[in-house]
């Protein structure tokens, strides 16, 4: 479509980074281009424009990249979801399994109010590992998800469709084998 074609276009695939084997999809060619960065905002503004957003949570630290002009754009709040150990307030964790050992996602306790109407965003859904653990911070403070959306999916890891089995709406911009 109109945004995906371009903006995959300008993404940079680096073989065997950070290891070998893997091919990491950089998104920093993205951002110094402002056509693309341009596009790539508008798609997710595009998307949510005529919706009623409450708030753009955001995933450390490339979804704030994209999280903090889409919730300007919208009128909405910004929430950090962070890794842990970076928010100084009241905290939600949750854990969850990588390929080798855990990571964790931290969230601010009073950072929505029941029933704010969320979309949660980042840039790249893999396992879906990150995202789904999000979700359940966000939901367990009452508020409700509109959608998980990212800029990248890449549909051979199943990510998207664990999100899906969840019962969560999932937008990606485009997809990379
Ligand atoms: P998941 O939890 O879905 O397995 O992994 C997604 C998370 O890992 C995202 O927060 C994303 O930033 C990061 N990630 C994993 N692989 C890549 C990649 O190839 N490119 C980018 N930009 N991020 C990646």
């Amino acid at each position: 479509d109109y945004f995906a074609d371009s903006i995959k276009k300008a993404i940079r695939t680096v073989p065997d980074w950070p290891k070998p084997g893997v091919s990491f999809r950089d998104i920093t060619t993205v951002l110094q281009d402002r056509t693309a960065f341009r596009k790539l905002v508008d798609a997710f503004v595009h998307r949510y424009h005529d919706q009623k957003i409450d708030a753009i949570a955001a995933i450390d630290a490339r979804g704030f990249i994209i999280g903090s002009p889409l919730a300007y754009e919208l009128n909405a709040g910004l929430v950090l979801v962070r890794k842990k150990g970076k928010l100084p307030f009241d905290t939600l964790v949750e854990d969850y399994e990588l390929e080798y050992g855990t990571a964790s996602v931290e969230l601010h306790k009073d950072a929505f109010r029941p029933g704010d109407k969320v979309v949660l965003v980042d840039d790249l859904i893999a396992t879906g590992g990150t995202m789904l653990a999000a979700s359940r911070l966000i939901r367990q403070i009452g508020a409700e998800i509109v959608e998980v959306s990212a800029m990248i999916d890449l549909p051979d890891l199943g990510g998207s469709r664990k999100l899906r089995d969840e019962g969560l709406s999932v937008y990606t911009v485009c997809e990379f084998e």
